[in-house]
């Protein structure tokens, strides 16, 4: 048994202190804000409960897998309901100002087949080959590359593997966007198939075409809302943490990882942090894992001559996009809206060159996700009350400021929460949305900085273009310091809640010296902890 210090209990720490602690070690979790989650946050006012990170319940594989590794089920855990429809597009209105007509995306193989065919008649078969094409890599993905720590250039050469190469290099080597383009005409298919890069922290310019196989999610399988949002999921993960034996503690700012010399080698040995109160407490560790942001944890926590990404490193890397985020309490019922909707700019290329490119912006108009969860779930809002999630990618810049309660943010984000009401207000039809909001909450980049310690205030970390993806991107551990390991969307396998399920299971397998490629065998965990 070893003991054990997880900085950051965000979903990537949580769920490493669950793993670790039923593997035998003694876990302790240090989190520098007053409650866990980290960018699965929430935010609770005046009957309202807002979930201000993540609302796609994607992978749920993933997650089956992580709760049967934690001696439970997804069922057991969490009340999943299929959303149907998947979520809508919104397109900009017509020159005369009338809201153009909507997409709606259902649920299932099926009725989408449907409604690709009433876009563009004769795309089943190209939708058939796409989706299975889809399904197939994740597949391969999953067996190979996800769950893989690159330790051992020999889980790369298996003979599935190499009868696969040529395909895989196609499609590593292709972008998703020129991807979808060459197998179907419409350009709301197109936008409908590209949009997952932006779940990635890229676009679809950029993206590899492996990455189409986010669409066998949802365009096949369904997309799925947890019950009590995602903050539900982060509780559960935490308590599971907590049944199996780890400790956790908030308001516990780590400022330092502290290493001692081993027969010539730097070798963790704890960390340095400080309580709400600024008193300062050293803790020993025998092995230490990051959950932070990883440039936080890389060129904040360490000295110079222990980083494996330094500064210089960074340099060279590509931020994924900030948010404005606006969550707003509205009066009456929003019919209009499903579950998820996407609103669509026509000139995306405009779009993503405002938040990717050389001359960053906020875009104008914006392409816009918003989330309405007390479609599905009336916990979330007060009786005759609608929630709403409203998320604008940007740039990555923390210049642009932060948010506030009801408008008191900075100026450049308050316009763009502004802009994002109107742009949903016209192209949905709702002509009074404004008037009707009694809640009103926003975010920015600096409150990911300052909240979270992330890199450029970003909201996702580093973009998933091909040289920060798979084996590219920062990995599991570092080469300066034995025994210190990182977890979370910042480094390997990326972006998403379960990507960060994963992290935290290749941290797993890198203490135990666990070299394969594929997710652990569900019963290899040595400590069964009875799960209540
Ligand atoms: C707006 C938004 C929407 C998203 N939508 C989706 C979605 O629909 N589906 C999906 O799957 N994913 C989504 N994501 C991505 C997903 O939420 C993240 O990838 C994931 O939550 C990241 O978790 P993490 O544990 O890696 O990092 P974090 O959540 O950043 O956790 C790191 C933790 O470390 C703490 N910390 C930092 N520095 C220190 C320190 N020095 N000492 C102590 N503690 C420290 C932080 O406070 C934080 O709690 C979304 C994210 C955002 C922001």
């Amino acid at each position: 048994m070893s003991r054990v210090a997880v900085i950051g209990a965000g979903v990537a720490g949580l769920a490493v202190a669950g793993l670790l602690a039923r593997d035998g070690h003694e876990v302790t979790v240090y989190e520098k804000n007053s409650r866990v989650g980290g960018r699965a946050g929430t935010i609770e006012r005046d009957g309202f409960r807002f979930d201000s990170g993540p609302s796609w319940y994607l992978m749920p594989e993933v997650f089956d897998h992580f709760f049967t590794m934690m001696g439970t089920t997804t069922a057991e855990q969490l009340d999943l309901t299929v959303l149907d429809p998947g979520y809508r597009v919104f397109r900009e209105p017509r020159e005369d100002g009338a809201p153009s007509a909507s997409v709606t995306v259902p649920s299932g193989r099926a009725a989408v087949t449907e409604l690709f065919e009433s876009r563009e008649p004769g795309s089943t078969r190209a939708l058939d080959a796409y989706l299975d094409s889809a399904h197939e890599a994740r597949t391969m993905a999953e067996k190979y590359f996800l769950y893989n720590p690159f330790t051992r250039l020999r889980t790369l050469t298996s003979p599935e593997v190499l009868r696969a190469l040529p395909r895989l290099l196609s499609l590593l080597g292709t972008r998703l966007q020129s991807f979808a383009a060459r197998r179907f005409r419409d350009p709301v298919l197109r936008q409908i198939l590209g949009y997952p890069a932006v779940f990635l922290g890229t676009d679809p310019r950029s993206a590899p075409a492996m990455y189409h196989l986010m669409s066998a999610l949802d365009l096949d399988e369904g997309v799925s809302y947890p019950q009590g949002g995602f903050w539900r999921v982060v509780e559960r993960i935490a308590d599971l943490a907590r049944t199996a034996g780890a400790t956790i503690v908030t308001d516990a700012d780590v400022t330092a990882i502290r290493t001692r010399d081993s027969g010539g080698e730097r070798v963790a040995s704890g960390i340095e942090w400080r309580d709400a109160e600024g008193v300062l407490h050293r803790d020993d560790a025998d092995i230490v894992v990051s959950g932070a942001d990883l440039h936080h944890t890389e060129t904040r926590l360490l000295p110079p001559e222990l980083r494996t990404y330094p500064e210089s490193w960074w340099d060279r890397r590509t931020s994924g996009p900030g948010a404005v985020l606006v969550m707003l309490g509205v009066r009456g019922s929003l019919p209009e809206l499903p579950h998820h909707s996407l609103f669509f700019t026509d000139d995306w290329d405009a779009n993503f060159d405002a938040i990717f490119g050389d001359h960053p912006a906020i875009p104008s108009p914006a392409s816009t996700y918003v989330c309405r969860p007390s479609a599905t779930d009336e916990t979330v809002a007060p009786p005759d009350h609608e929630n709403l999630f409203v998320l604008v990618p940007i740039p990555a810049d923390t210049d642009l400021g932060g948010g506030g309660s009801d408008g008191a943010g900075s100026p450049l984000i308050e316009e763009a929460a502004d802009a994002a009401i109107d742009l949903i207000s016209r192209w949905a039809g709702i002509d009074d949305l404004r008037e009707r909001i009694v809640v009103r909450e926003t975010k920015g980049p600096a409150d990911f900085r300052d909240d979270y310690n992330s890199w450029r205030g970003g909201m996702l970390g580093p973009a998933h273009i091909l040289s920060q993806s798979a084996m590219f991107r920062a990995q599991n551990a570092s080469r300066r310091v034995a025994g210190l390991y990182y977890a979370g969307g910042t480094t390997a396998p990326g972006v998403g809640v379960p990507m960060c399920l994963i992290s935290a299971e290749i941290v797993l397998k890198r203490i135990r010296g666990d070299h394969s490629s594929g997710p652990l065998a569900e019963t290899t965990l040595t400590t069964p902890t009875p799960v209540s």
